[in-house]
C-alpha cells in the first residue's frame, strides 16, 4: 500500500480534469489516481486509464461504456469500467479516494459532488454550478459529512489563500471587511454594446487569458461567470452580497483580494494557469510544484483595474439580484443560464438573448423554494423546460422580424 493520497476525478477529460492529472503525474509519491469519470469521451478516458491505472473508470453516457470496457480488457488493464450516472457516485465516494476533484461542468455535477461531501472527502470544488444551485444543501452536506471543502476556482482559491490562518470554508472569516473578485472582462470587454447581437460562439470562446471549456468560456464573455462566482463566494466565505465586490482586471494576474478591517488588502498573484490552484488544493497545506512558470512582474510591467459596468454586464447584475432574492433564485439563474449558453452555442439564440432569457426565468419562478435535493432537481428541470421553450419563442420572433 503506497503512502500516496488517493484522488478521484469527476470530469477528468475536461480542461480542469486534464490539468489535475498533469499535477498528479508530477508527484507520484504524493498522489495516485483511484477513479476517473467523464461524460462520453472514451478515447481520452482510455488514454488516461493507460497513464494512471485507476481502479475504476466511469462514462456517464452508459452506451459508450461497453466498448471502452472491452478495450481496457484487451489492453490487459485491471481498471473496472462502468457506465451511467449512478456509477458517478462510486467515483465520488470510492473508499480509496481521500480527495475528489469535482470538475464536471454544470448542474450534472451536483449529485456526485454532494455525495463526495456527504462521504467526508476532501472536495476540490471546480464545479461552481453545484454550489450556486444548492448552496445551503451543499454546505450542510459538507458539515454533516465532516468533509473538507477547498475551492479550485482561481478567484476563490486566491481568497482562501488570503484568509486568516485556520479558516474553513463556510465559516465567517474574522476581521475581513469584504472580498474583491477580479474579472478579466472576457473577450468582449471592449466590444461596442450595439454589436453584441452579432457575437458568434467562436468569438465568445476566444478568451484572452485562460483556455477553458466552452460553457465557462461563454459565461466569461457574458460575465455570468463572475456572477456565479459572487454566489460561490457567498457560500464559501459566509459573506452577504454587499461585501462581495467585482473589479475588472484585464491581465488576470491578481486572482482576487481580501480586505481586512485594518485596511490591509491581501492578494494572491500568479500566471493564469489553473494548475496553481489545483496543486494548492491537492497538497494543502503543503506547497508543491505545479508546472507553472513563475510570474515575471517586471515583464508584466503594469496591472490595470476598472469598475465593473453592470449595464454592459446584465448577467452579473442578474446574479446579484438572484443572490439577494435568496431561496431557490440562484438555482433558477443557473438552470436558465445553462439552457441559454447551450442554445447560444447551438446558434439558436443570439448572444444578447442570453440575459433576457435568464431574466424571464427569474421572473417566472420568483419566490420558488426548494429545501431538499429532490425538490431542487424538480425545479431545475422545470426551469430548463421553460427556458428552452422561451428560447424557441425568441428564435421564432427573431425569424419573423
Ligand atoms: P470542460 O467542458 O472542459 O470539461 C467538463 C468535464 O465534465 C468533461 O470531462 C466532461 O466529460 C464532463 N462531463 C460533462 N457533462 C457530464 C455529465 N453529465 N456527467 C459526467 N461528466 C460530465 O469544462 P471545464 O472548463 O473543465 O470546467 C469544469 C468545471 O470547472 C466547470 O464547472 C467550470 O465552471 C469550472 N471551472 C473551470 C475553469 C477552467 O479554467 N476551465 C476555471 C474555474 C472553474
Ligand atoms: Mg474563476
Amino acid at each position: 500500500m503506497s503512502a500516496a493520497i488517493g484522488v478521484s476525478v469527476l470530469g477528468s477529460t475536461g480542461s480542469i480534469g486534464v490539468a489535475t492529472l498533469d499535477v498528479v503525474a508530477r508527484h507520484p509519491d504524493r498522489f495516485r489516481i483511484v477513479a476517473l469519470a467523464a461524460q462520453r469521451s472514451a478515447d481520452k478516458l482510455f488514454d488516461q486509464i493507460v497513464a494512471h491505472r485507476p481502479a475504476l473508470a466511469v462514462l456517464a453516457d452508459a452506451s459508450a461504456a461497453p466498448a471502452l470496457a472491452s478495450r481496457v480488457r484487451a489492453a490487459g488493464l485491471a481498471t473496472e469500467v462502468r457506465g451511467g450516472a449512478a456509477a458517478l457516485l462510486e467515483v465520488a465516494t470510492h473508499r480509496d479516494a481521500r480527495a475528489v476533484m469535482a470538475a464536471i461542468v454544470g448542474g450534472a455535477g451536483l449529485v456526485p459532488t454532494l455525495a463526495a461531501a456527504r462521504a467526508g472527502k476532501r472536495v476540490l470544488l471546480a464545479n461552481k454550478e453545484a454550489l450556486v444551485m444548492a448552496g445551503a444543501l451543499f454546505m450542510d452536506a459538507v458539515r454533516a459529512g465532516g468533509a473538507e471543502l477547498l475551492p479550485i476556482d482561481s478567484e476563490h482559491n486566491a481568497l482562501f489563500q488570503c484568509m486568516p490562518a485556520g479558516f474553513a470554508a463556510g465559516s465567517p472569516p474574522p476581521g475581513v471587511r469584504r472580498v474583491l473578485l477580479t474579472a478579466s472582462g472576457g473577450p468582449l470587454r471592449e466590444w461596442p454594446l450595439e454589436r453584441m447581437r452579432e457575437v458568434t460562439p467562436e468569438q465568445a470562446c476566444a478568451h484572452p487569458n485562460w483556455s477553458m471549456g466552452r460553457k465557462i468560456s461563454v459565461d466569461s464573455a457574458t460575465m455570468m461567470n463572475k456572477g456565479l462566482e459572487v454566489v460561490e463566494a457567498h457560500w464559501l466565505f459566509a459573506l452577504p452580497p454587499e461585501r462581495i465586490e467585482v473589479v475588472v482586471h484585464p491581465q488576470s494576474v491578481i486572482h482576487s483580494l481580501v480586505e481586512y478591517a485594518d485596511g490591509s488588502l491581501l492578494a494572491q498573484l500568479g500566471n493564469p494557469d489553473m494548475r496553481t490552484p489545483i496543486a494548492h488544493a491537492l497538497a494543502f497545506p503543503a506547497r508543491v510544484a505545479a508546472g507553472v512558470a513563475p510570474l515575471d512582474l517586471v515583464a508584466r510591467g503594469r496591472l490595470d483595474f476598472q469598475a465593473a459596468d453592470l449595464r454592459r454586464s446584465p448577467c452579473l447584475a442578474l446574479a446579484y439580484q438572484a443572490l439577494r432574492a435568496g431561496a431557490a433564485a440562484p438555482a433558477v439563474l443557473n438552470a436558465a443560464n445553462e439552457v441559454a449558453v447551450a442554445e447560444f452555442l447551438a446558434r439558436r439564440l443570439r448572444f444578447d438573448g442570453i440575459a433576457p432569457l435568464i431574466e424571464d426565468a427569474l421572473a417566472r419562478f420568483a419566490g420558488a423554494t426548494a429545501d431538499a435535493l429532490d425538490a431542487l432537481l424538480a425545479l431545475d428541470g422545470e426551469v430548463r423546460a421553460h427556458a428552452a421553450a422561451q428560447a424557441r419563442r425568441m428564435a421564432q420572433a427573431e425569424g419573423a422580424a
